[in-house]
């Protein structure tokens, strides 16, 4: 564990307890947080986590006073200077935005949030019990009150209340849950609650990369992984960390974001949501679970800031079938891809020989590489097996505007054997892995072990997204029979 998680009180609970009156009965549920990644790389960035409720004191001599905003969908309470009250309102709607629309759902009353910078500006009494004792805690709580007709159960009004400190990406955390509780009753087991309300702090449009706070990332990949089972299936006890916030996102991202199981996501989504009795995951998801326990452990211990399950996807729906020496098996294989279907079914100490055609750039400006990772300035033939270049230099679009996004850093150090730009093959059998492996220049290559064949262009996992350029690819058997 690392040192700045210490601190961390392994604290959460989902209580709830009902207060009969005489027209109906009313549910107050709390979704409790410890603080959050986000919050703790920035408490850990400044000198002591102890007082960090007090620790970032307004610039001018005037305390701020604890003051009402207001915008379409949020009425907030703070102690923020309006400029940043005013910009946390602005990130606050573009969230909220963006999850109704995921969801479907429009937000319908505003929502209440209680944001405090500097909790000795605030009146005695301003704050519950438990919105007290979590600002104190330096993390964040929402309050949903929910109106149910006695007897048939049947939700006719919520009212969800938020109390976070204003540390970056808390509140917006917390809007989360207030939204789903306030438009649906419900937020859903813990696993989906959390995971969707971290993903709502980093939610951006038309974005699917891996943004997360960095310590996330720096956490999970020094992490022996938590099985799918251990998160989806887990007890909803006290006694949670902001450790398992970070496997919750992590799940979450990927459903949310991978074509072979996004479109089963949000329906499961709002099933859970609705507190729909059939809305499980094993209803949803039992089918797939192999293909989702491969690619989650596959994201967890190659994702990293920036990368994108979009690209990486894995591809289960490809046929694969054995090459002869006169019928060889044929792909094309994208630089802006990770591992991609062959075709090619082999079995162990099978010699084959490739030839390839295409070339591929790393970069809008890198080099034009063939598919072993040598430079070509300009197309021209090279030996039997190796590449033939009919690449042309893309042309330098005057403005690069469209799809150009900022570079984001990368947490763990990407560690390769592989020259950058070079083939690279794996040999996938009963949802394993092999070791990776180069295919030569000359294109002759053994097969070290049964399984059908993938490939890809050498580099980083989280930063294929700039790569261009594809290559064709032929595959023959060199064995006679
Ligand atoms: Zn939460």
């Amino acid at each position: 564990m690392k040192p700045f998680l210490d601190s961390t009180r392994d604290r959460r609970a989902s209580v709830s307890r009902g207060i009969v009156l005489l027209l109906g009965l009313f549910i107050v549920t709390l979704l409790n947080d410890v603080a959050s990644a986000q919050s703790k790389g920035a408490v850990n960035n400044k000198e002591k986590g102890a007082d960090k409720v007090k620790s970032k004191k307004p610039t001018s001599d005037e305390p701020n006073r604890p003051r009402d905003y207001r915008s379409a969908n949020f009425l907030l309470h703070t102690d923020l200077p309006k400029d940043e009250a005013d910009e946390l309102l602005k990130r606050l709607e573009t969230m909220i935005s963006l999850i109704s629309k995921y969801w479907g759902r429009p937000n319908k009353q505003p929502l209440e949030c209680f944001v405090v910078r500097d909790l000795s500006v605030w009146p005695q009494g301003a704050f519950p019990p438990e919105g007290l004792a979590k600002i104190e805690e330096g993390a964040g709580v929402t309050l949903t009150q929910t109106r149910v007709l006695r007897g048939t159960g049947e939700i006719v009004g919520a009212k969800a209340t938020v109390y976070a400190v204003a540390n970056r990406g808390i509140p917006q955390h917390e809007a989360v849950h207030a939204y789903c509780g306030q438009n649906f009753g419900h937020t859903g087991p813990i696993w989906y609650s959390e995971g969707m309300a971290e993903m709502g702090q980093y939610w951006k449009a038309g974005e699917s990369r891996v943004n997360c706070h960095p310590e996330a990332v720096r956490y999970i990949r020094s992490s022996e992984p938590k099985s799918l089972n251990a998160i989806v299936n887990a007890r909803e006890i006290t006694g949670d960390s902001w450790e398992n916030y970070c496997w919750r996102w992590a799940l979450c991202h990927l459903l949310a974001n991978n074509p072979n199981y996004y479109d089963r996501f949000r329906p499961l989504g709002l099933g859970l949501l609705m507190d729909k009795s059939d809305a499980t995951f094993e209803n949803v998801y039992g089918s797939m679970s192999k293909e989702i326990s491969f690619e989650y452990l596959f994201f967890l211990q190659h994702f990293d800031l920036g990368y994108e399950v979009t690209l990486t996807a894995w591809d289960w729906k490809t046929k694969f079938r054995r090459a002869t020496s006169s019928v060889p098996v044929t792909c094309t294989i994208e630089a802006n891809h990770g591992w991609q279907a062959s075709r090619l079914l082999v079995k162990v100490d099978e010699e084959f020989e490739l030839t390839a055609e295409g070339a591929w750039q790393l970069s809008d400006d890198g080099p034009l590489l063939n598919p072993f990772g040598e430079e070509v300035e300009t197309p021209k033939p090279t030996n039997v097996g190796a590449a033939v270049s009919k690449a042309t230099k893309p042309k330098k679009t005057g403005s690069k505007t469209e799809s150009k996004q900022e570079a984001l850093p990368t947490m763990v150090p990407y560690q390769s054997n592989f020259t950058p730009g070079q083939l690279v093959g794996v040999l996938f059998n009963d949802y394993e892995l092999g070791e990776p492996f180069a295919i030569p220049s000359n294109g002759n290559f053994k097969a070290p072990a049964d399984g059908q064949l993938f490939l890809r262009c050498e580099e980083s996992w989280n930063k294929l997204a700039d790569n261009k350029g594809k290559v064709n690819l032929k595959i023959r058997s060199r064995d006679t029979n």
